[in-house]
């Protein structure tokens, strides 16, 4: 795994601009069955990937933490929502709370979750592959295959599978 995420940056800059191709046309005409189809991908690719083998979006990125996701950790925590935000999180520049820090604080050495049942909608949503009508996330995508192996060969399956003209 360490090597498919080393190599992964330069593999995802060489696709950019094929992806941002497609992509655009996949926006300009999304095929009827699509939300189907990312199921389907998306299901088939992670029953080959191993995430505590990865960790990668916990190590290099981190969630967006909505209200509802602060307010749900710091009870967890037995934490005040504003000492939960002062100690983990910072806004960024479009205002949204997301991590002083990465690798995520609440990441262990064996790459588990320690909030893993109450983790930010953001974390148990990554990478987005199966969300319905993918063709709205495309630039959400075109920068997430740089950092998930798995959504990488999603998009390169997708590609193979659903030909655009
Ligand atoms: S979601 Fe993607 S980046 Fe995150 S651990 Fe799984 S394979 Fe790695
Ligand atoms: S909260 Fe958990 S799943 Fe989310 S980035 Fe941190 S360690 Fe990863």
């Amino acid at each position: 795994m360490m090597e498919i995420l080393e190599e992964l940056p330069a593999k995802a800059k060489e696709k950019h601009a094929e992806n941002k191709k497609y992509f655009a046309k996949l926006r300009k005409k999304p095929p009827k069955q699509l939300d189907y189809l990312m199921q389907e991908l998306h299901e088939a690719e992670f029953q080959r990937t191993d995430c505590l083998e990865c960790a990668n979006c916990c190590k290099t990125t981190g969630p967006l933490f909505t209200n509802a996701d602060i307010v749900r950790i710091a009870k967890h925590l037995r934490l005040k929502p504003q000492q939960f935000i002062s100690t983990y999180l910072h806004l960024d520049e479009d205002n949204d709370y997301v991590l002083q820090q990465v690798p995520c604080s609440f990441l262990d050495a064996d790459n588990y979750c320690s909030i893993y049942d109450v983790r930010p909608k953001a974390c148990r949503e990554f990478p987005h592959t199966n969300r319905k009508k993918f063709q709205q996330i495309t630039a959400l995508t075109l920068k997430n295959v740089a950092i998930c192996p798995a959504a990488f060969n999603i998009v390169e399956e997708m590609k193979r599978r659903v030909l655009l003209k």
